[in-house]
């Protein structure tokens, strides 16, 4: 029996808007963040550029690449690159690294359209590139939209070439073009899913024929509008058609990151998904100096489509890493099960976004059991979809040990699951941790629009956030 009377604000459970009754300094300190949240967005809208500008951040702070260590000691700062495409950090703890590491996991990737092999055609007199679609997408919303391209290519001697098209307001853009509506009786009778098929999110990149003045020379080009663009790639990259095979190229919004409503409360951005989550948990790491235990940020690849591949959260690179500081923080050789005990004390927050109840779509939401905008972290026991299949499940001690740990430091959340039940359902990187026996719930930022080309958070959850994840590793 409890020992005293709750008064009845403790009785129910309350998880109020954060911007009632914000101080002014609070309220400044969480603009400020917004302000730093987005430059990154925007220079990061890509896994390869994310990694790229983490890694520029962590080595200016002193962070280097643990293959460089030959043993590490308390206040160490290292990182590992997976593949350019992914990144797992750490400060090395003041205790022993038998006590665990203190994890946050997050995914850099997020849904766009990825160039195919053989891209390039020309159709009557305009040149377009094919694209595959990453990730869960509503196809209908990428047309006529502006879009950049932005990724890597191999020539033939073996050079790497970085292009980004599309940023800088002097670029030109690129575009998918959609049926007018004096013309769409049929396409608007299509469901969603269909009306606009995958093999029709052609991306529009060019209209000049090769050498225009010059007709006979025109002539001899069975292709000259298609050989217009491919001159310009190989004037500008010298790229040639078949160099395509070996591209990373990835169209994604050419737009920026922009404050939303009058007051400024929210975030228009691509790619929240999951780099509201990313960015934070990078911060947080970056702020350690000498932690207690040893903190590590994971900041993987290809979640939006199964964690696989060398660079998703089910390769044993990000493992690698982890079983490399357990080797180095000893007398440099790895003891199998000390490592796995090592794993099996620690704690991770899987860091991913989650939706937002939007009033609009009201039907898909259980009122009681989801997020709402501006009323911070979002803490998930579990995802999945139907009967709970194909998700992690934090284990209620865990649970237990992380609202005690952010009420004794003030930090606010919610709870919930996605959706109703029978609305569908998702995944996160949790799961493929928890594996590993390591204590792991999800822990993320509620977004309006996931998915969509121009994503909604707001800028009070992606600052409580910060604090949530920062006390997580300093103090779990
Ligand atoms: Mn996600
Ligand atoms: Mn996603």
């Amino acid at each position: 029996m409890a020992d005293k009377k709750f008064s009845k604000d403790e009785l129910f459970a309350t998880y109020p808007n954060l911007y009632d009754g914000i101080s002014k300094s609070d309220e400044e300190v969480c603009m400020a963040f917004a302000e730093e949240y987005k430059a990154f967005l925007n220079k990061s809208k890509t896994e390869r550029e994310f990694t790229e500008n983490a890694i520029e951040a962590a080595a200016s702070l002193g962070f280097s690449d643990i293959g460089k260590k030959k043993s590490l000691k308390a206040g160490d700062k290292v990182y590992a690159s997976i593949k350019d495409k992914g990144l797992i950090l750490a400060v090395i703890g003041k205790k022993d690294v038998k006590e665990g590491f203190n994890i946050l996991g997050a995914h850099i990737d997020s849904p766009r359209l990825d160039l195919k092999p053989n891209p390039v055609f020309e159709d009557n007199e305009a040149v377009y590139f094919k694209t595959h679609y990453y990730g869960g997408i509503k196809k209908y919303q990428w047309t006529t939209i502006p879009l950049a391209i932005h990724g890597v290519i191999y020539t033939r001697d073996g050079v790497k070439h970085k292009i980004t098209i599309g940023e800088d307001e002097s670029d030109p853009i690129f575009y998918i073009t959609d049926i007018l509506p004096h013309l769409g009786n049929e396409q608007m009778k299509k469901p969603a899913s269909e009306f606009i098929p995958g093999e029709d999110l052609n991306v529009l990149v060019g209209g000049m024929p090769v050498n225009p003045k010059k007709k006979e020379d025109r002539k001899s080009s069975k292709e000259p509008y298609k050989e217009a663009v491919l001159k310009f790639l190989y004037d500008k990259y010298g790229i040639v058609e078949k160099d395509f095979v070996t591209g990373e190229i990835e169209i994604v919004p050419a737009v920026k990151a922009r404050d939303v409503g009058f007051d400024r409360a929210f975030i228009a951005g691509y790619g929240h998904d999951d780099k509201v989550c990313a960015y934070p948990a990078l911060m947080a790491l970056l702020a350690q100096e000498k932690p207690s235990k040893t903190c590590v940020t994971i900041l993987t690849d290809k979640e939006e489509i199964g964690s696989f591949a060398n660079t998703g959260a089910q390769s044993v690179l990000y493992e690698n890493f982890l079983m490399e500081i357990v080797a180095k923080c000893g007398d440099g050789s790895l003891d199998m099960l000390k490592y796995r005990k090592v794993i099996a004390a620690s704690k991770m927050l899987s860091t991913d976004v989650t939706t937002g109840y939007d009033p609009k779509y009201s039907n898909v939401f259980e009122k009681r059991n989801t997020a709402f905008m501006s009323h911070g972290l979002k803490l998930e026991k579990y995802v999945g979809s139907r009967g709970k299949s194909g998700t992690n499940e934090a284990t209620g001690d865990f649970v237990s040990e992380i609202t005690r740990l952010f009420a004794q430091n003030n930090i606010p959340w919610q709870t919930g699951e996605l959706g109703k039940i029978d609305a569908g359902g998702g995944g996160t990187i949790s799961a493929y941790m928890a594996k590993y026996g390591l204590s792991v719930m999800d822990a993320g930022v509620p977004v309006w629009s996931m998915h969509a080309p121009y994503e909604v958070i707001s800028k009070i959850d992606l600052y409580y956030t910060y604090l949530a994840y920062k006390t997580f590793i300093e103090n779990i």
